[in-house]
């Protein structure tokens, strides 16, 4: 009689070994995300920022202001606007209410007619009013220099912060990701994340610090003109050739 062979037990499975399929390609996917983009190569980086110094050498932001606190406030405005829209609120807006001292003691009913222009006029008048009491109460009327204190100011979030510092002070504490430097870029293949706060984390990695300012300018200034969102004019584009993005028109 044959023996009976002996059937070996299942090896245990160890904890965590398997995997569902969903969560393995998530990881996959998040890791992919996170690796650095292809694009980032120092050369090429350069070479992005040479074309783009060659095509807009005096770029530079669009909303118009006399001071560190107008700029301030129109970019409290700009959200989900225009800047030529901004532009035409502030026209008037500026003549009524010239410094801190006038927001912060309007009527909010006045001022949110004065800005209802710009939509969300009635937040916006929150903040604007909130960030004048606090110019004023803790900074002495003075817009901070500092981002972690311009953060402190109702309304105020990183890109308003690297706006203002940047464009009315000169001081670059990282980068403006608008949506235009967003989807930017995405297509220069510079970043491979969609998190606003990320995406400045990768561009402040791979560009010169010197240049923060300016890139920023020079990238809304492209992704107005010409690489815009739904059909951007590749042909006319001097980054054609370093280009590899899927939403290429040529
Ligand atoms: S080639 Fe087209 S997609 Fe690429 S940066 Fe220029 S305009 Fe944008």
């Amino acid at each position: 009689m044959l023996a009976k062979s002996k059937k070996k037990p299942a090896a245990k499975k160890k904890p965590g070994s398997a995997k569902p399929k969903a969560a393995k390609i998530a990881k996959a996917s998040k890791a992919a995300k996170t690796a650095r983009a292809a694009g980032t190569d120092p050369k090429r980086v350069a070479a992005i920022l040479a074309k783009l110094d060659e095509a807009y050498p005096n770029a530079t932001c669009e909303l118009k202001h006399e001071n560190a606190f107008q700029l301030l406030i129109s970019t409290i405005l700009s959200a989900q606007c225009t800047d030529v829209r901004v532009n035409q609120v502030a026209e008037t807006l500026y003549k009524k209410f010239p410094n801190p001292e006038a927001f912060a003691h309007a009527t909010p009913s006045e001022l949110e007619q004065e800005i209802r222009p710009t939509g969300f006029f009635r937040n916006k008048t929150k903040s604007v009013m909130g960030a004048s009491k606090a110019i004023l109460e803790t900074f002495g009327g003075q817009v901070p220099r500092t981002m972690e204190e311009i953060l402190t100011l109702p309304g105020v979030a990183r890109k308003t912060g690297n706006v203002v510092l940047g464009t009315a002070y000169g001081i670059a504490s990282g980068i403006v990701v608008d949506t235009h430097v967003q989807r930017l870029s995405n297509r220069l293949d510079l970043t491979r994340n969609d998190d606003p706060k990320k995406i400045e984390q990768d561009l402040m990695q791979i560009i010169p610090r010197g240049k923060w300012i300016q890139f920023s300018h020079q990238i809304i200034w492209h992704g107005r003109r010409v690489c815009q969102a739904r059909k951007p004019k590749c042909v006319e584009c001097n980054l054609e050739t370093l280009c590899y993005s899927k939403d290429k028109t040529v």
